[in-house]
């Protein structure tokens, strides 16, 4: 594929950019259950107004736009504020959750090479529910991520097994408030009194519930203590692209004093250009999902996130209770805010999310790891309220369905052929032989995704992401169109 010689006209392209949306999930209509934070029309278009109007200033240097410094300063004051921060309490506006907690690892690590120079592995425990961003961070960063069980029938982070998992390599534990998966709040005070103890940097992950939290608890529900009122607790992340709704492109990352965040910010001198200043970790970006996050804030305002957080806890608690009217679903555990699990022990899961894909509704698998059975996920938001009775009509329906294919005779070609291969490497063939098997073409999904669902859920973890390395590096292939 070549870029036209000559440009397409204004109307081409934008039409075109919009026909290739046609397979996507039409999330505006608020059938769509994971991925997308939808705070309404009015807010929506104030938000994508202030992006737009700043897409093109440059947030790599507040010297050149002072407006980004003001901005970023501004917006963090108010995260900070937010969770409980005196005037101590610093921070940084980054692209996202993955982002904040990159950057808090890398904080800690560079944070303990220069107080506790003897430890050349470092560890962070982590519960099993701690968010994958933790691994890519330990991935990427050279910290062994050290897994440690959870409750199993709370899903909170278990505290004895925290403590039992503590070396003298640790230098980092982490708690979730809430967790992605089940929703729930771990035990945070008792966690800090574990990293005081132990001189540890602990870190909460308030990617999800940070913001929303303390509007459930406005509201009445009982949530415990997760910030930084919490003796103990060193760093915060919390997204604002979640239940601030900014639009995407927008998380905080929080240290309880500058001293700390100093191990944050990297500067080179030693090049002949420009001297590179980045507190975070890209360069030349774009200003446009910080103004988008500040207009979020300053437009729906205090009293408006109390509203949509209301709208949202009724619809949870509608969508709880549906949920365990169905014969053969459960909730895992008891979630602390508007994220849901649901999960059988009669019928696979998996054939419920296809048959609600049939019915017009995206939900989302998550695998079994650890204890926590394979389930299906929801992230509630504004949106979806209005929905929650059609919703639970068409989930009993579709458990039904599910039931009958879950009694049919599976076909067994593919675990053979997975069984087959043995563990070693896979080849590209073997996989293309596989992907074949499952109804894939290699450029794109089946329709009925309960049969890969219900194999990765069956293979070990590493397994797993084998086969999905292999997967994405042939589906991102940029040959050309025959
Ligand atoms: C979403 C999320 C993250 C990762 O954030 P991204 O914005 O997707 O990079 C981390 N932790 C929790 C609890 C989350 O919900």
């Amino acid at each position: 594929m070549a870029m036209p010689k000559r440009g397409m006209s204004k109307d081409a392209v934008l039409s075109a950019l919009e026909s290739f949306r046609a397979g996507d999930m039409s999330w505006r209509d608020g059938r769509c259950w994971a991925y997308v934070y939808d705070p309404g029309p009015e807010a929506s278009e104030v938000i994508e107004r202030a992006y737009l109007s700043f897409l093109s200033d440059n947030a790599l240097d507040f010297s050149a736009f002072p407006s980004v410094l003001r901005l970023e300063n501004e917006v963090v004051a108010i995260a900070a504020a937010h969770l409980g921060g005196d005037e101590s309490v610093v921070g940084s506006f980054t692209s996202g959750g993955t982002e904040s907690i990159l950057l808090a690892v890398k904080t800690a690590r560079d944070y303990h090479r220069e107080k506790r120079p003897e430890i050349r592995e470092p560890e962070m425990v982590l519960p099993v529910t701690a968010h994958a961003a933790f691994h890519k961070a330990g991935h990427y960063l050279g910290v062994e991520p050290v897994l440690v069980p959870v409750d199993p029938r709370t899903f909170r982070a278990d505290v004895d097994e925290v403590r039992r998992a503590i070396t003298k390599d640790t230098i980092l534990v982490v708690g979730s408030a809430v967790s992605y998966a089940h929703g729930v709040v771990d035990p945070i005070p008792a966690l800090g009194e574990l990293a005081l103890e132990h001189g540890l940097w602990l870190h909460v992950d308030g990617c999800m519930g940070g913001f929303l939290l303390p509007y459930f608890r406005r509201l009445g529900a009982v949530i415990p203590d997760f910030d930084f009122r919490v003796p103990g607790v060193t760093s915060i992340s919390m997204d604002l692209h979640k239940y601030a709704f900014a639009a995407k492109g927008a998380s905080t990352i929080l240290y309880r004093t500058p001293e700390l965040r100093r191990h944050q910010i990297y500067v080179c001198a030693q090049w002949t250009g420009y001297t590179v200043v980045n507190p975070t970790v890209q360069s030349t970006k774009s200003a446009g999902p910080l103004a988008a996050a500040w207009a979020a804030l300053h437009f729906i305002g205090d009293e408006g996130y109390l509203e949509l957080a209301r709208r949202m806890r009724d619809a949870t608690q509608r969508v709880r209770a549906g949920i365990e009217a169905i014969p053969g679903l459960r909730i895992l555990g008891n979630p602390d805010m508007n994220l849901v699990a649901f999960t059988s022990d009669e019928l696979n899961v998996f054939h419920v999310i296809d048959e609600m894909k049939r019915r017009g509704w995206y939900i989302q698998p998550q695998l079994g790891f650890h204890g926590s059975k394979e389930n299906v996920h929801l992230s509630i938001q504004p949106s979806n309220a209005r929905w929650a009775d059609a919703f639970l009509a068409d989930l009993s329906e579709a458990t039904l369905a599910a039931r009958a294919l879950s009694a049919a005779a599976g076909d067994d070609s593919l675990r053979d052929a997975l069984a087959a291969l043995g563990s070693g490497p896979i080849a590209p063939e073997q996989l293309a032989g596989l992907l074949r098997l499952a109804g894939a073409d290699g450029s794109g999904l089946p329709e009925r995704m309960a049969g890969i669902n219900a194999l990765l859920n069956s293979l070990p973890p590493e397994r797993t992401e084998q086969i999905l390395v292999e997967y994405v590096n042939q589906l991102f292939r940029q040959r050309s169109e025959s």
